[in-house]
């Protein structure tokens, strides 16, 4: 029997997914890919599964069952095969885009099986539900965010009794310098156009419309269990510090790295050993110099919308992701403008922030009111 790691990646076409990938062939002598899945990329599925061998391939979307021949690989279908990829597995990199990996997420937290965790959105919805059970079973969840890394990297030895904030860092977007008119009527081809990331579509809308570290504020708060009042967003236009935590000696600790997301995979999948090499060095003279601003929440209402949710915590976080993740679908496919989304999500708000959520059956009861509701309301083009 091989004494490798035995690697699941959940969303391995993605973006993330294929970085994490990229990762396995630079330490294939420690990793081995033991399944993999993605929602209907099946040509991609086939080399991947060509190129890894893998025990087992899931693939979410069931419509595309005739486009699966995989070998002799075993293959399952719809969500449900998601779980079972991670079962038996020594970790799960949690590379799913949206509330989708909340699911398998779960399982893996209640089967106790180490998760890779890139997916915000799980973690925002599950919020206080998820922070119970990782307390409870005594988790290993490792941050695969460059944010989220960075914090954890800064924690790293500390008491966390002497924090007294957390300074998230913000690219800005594509948007960073743009006036809030024009914010307002940009087009999927200018939101797609990130300044330092190359990602998936979803997560690259939400640095245009800035939602994206409102959910970072809200996963930092459950993943690392910190008061939200303790977490401030820095907008830091050359993404090269990733974060820093502030002590109360008012000393301040930053991580700094290339913007390459092979660096928290990396050391997720190695734990508890450190990658010798992950990423480029960091080269400061070419840099030159760091900056950094205070968010704008005039030019960016998405950033008030998530510090509502923020707030009040119960049902708003997640009528703020559920309503996002179909606004983001609707002003890809080009139905309205971005000021869209922040309108489609304060709509949502404002009809189903009073419902009350205590189980996992409730937050998927509630996501799905919210994705019927959020794709027939209509905006202005
Ligand atoms: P992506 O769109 O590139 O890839 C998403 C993957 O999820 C694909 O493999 C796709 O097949 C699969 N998928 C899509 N819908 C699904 C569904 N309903 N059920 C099951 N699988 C589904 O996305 P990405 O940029 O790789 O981001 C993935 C997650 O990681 C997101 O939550 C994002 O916020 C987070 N993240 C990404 C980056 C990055 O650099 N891309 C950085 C930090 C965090
Ligand atoms: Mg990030």
């Amino acid at each position: 029997m091989s004494n490798k790691k035995k690697v699941a990646i959940l969303g391995c076409t993605g973006s993330i997914g294929t970085s994490a990938l990229d990762v396995m062939r630079k330490y294939k002598d420690e990793l081995e890919l033991y399944s993999a899945t993605a929602h209907s990329s099946t040509d991609e599925l086939k080399k991947i599964a060509a190129e890894f061998s893998p025990r087992f391939i899931a693939v979410s979307n069931k419509s595309r069952k005739a486009d699966c021949d995989f070998g002799n690989v075993k293959t399952g279908f719809g969500a449900e095969a998601l779980k079972e990829a991670c079962s038996g597995a020594d970790i799960v990199v949690m590379a799913i885009v949206g509330m989708a990996a909340l699911p398998p997420f779960v399982y893996c937290l209640e089967n106790d099986i180490p998760v890779a965790l890139a997916n915000k959105e799980s973690m925002v919805c599950g919020a206080r539900l998820i922070r119970d059970l990782m307390d409870e079973r005594g988790s290993v969840v490792l941050p695969v965010d460059s944010e989220t890394f960075a914090i954890s990297e800064c924690l790293r030895g500390r008491n966390k009794a002497d924090v007294s904030s957390v300074l998230l860092t913000a690219s800005g977007g594509p948007f960073r310098t743009w006036k809030k008119e024009d914010i307002d009527e940009a087009t999927p081809d200018m939101a797609l156009r990130h300044p330092n990331w190359s990602m998936g579509a979803k997560i690259t809308v939400d640095c245009a419309t800035m939602l994206n570290k409102g959910l970072e504020v809200m996963e930092t708060r459950w993943l690392f269990d910190i008061e939200p009042a303790c977490i401030r967003i820095v907008v830091h236009p050359e993404s090269i510090i990733h974060s820093m935590v502030e002590y109360n000696d008012n000393a301040v600790i930053a991580h700094m790295a290339v913007s390459d997301m092979r660096l928290p995979i990396a050391n997720a999948l190695l734990y508890p050993n450190v990658p010798k090499v992950a990423v480029d060095k960091l080269d400061l003279f070419s840099i030159g110099s760091l900056h950094f601003e205070e968010p704008s929440r005039d030019r960016f209402p998405c950033l008030d919308l998530a510090y509502e949710a923020i707030k009040k915590e119960g049902a708003l976080p997640i009528v703020l992701n559920s309503s996002n993740e179909i606004a983001v679908g609707r002003f890809l496919a080009g139905e309205f403008p971005l000021r869209g989304i922040a309108e489609l999500i304060e709509s949502a708000m404002c009809r189903f922030g009073g419902e009350s959520v205590s189980s996992f059956e409730d937050i998927y009861a509630l996501d799905r009111e919210v994705r019927k509701f959020v794709v027939s309301v209509k905006i202005r083009r």
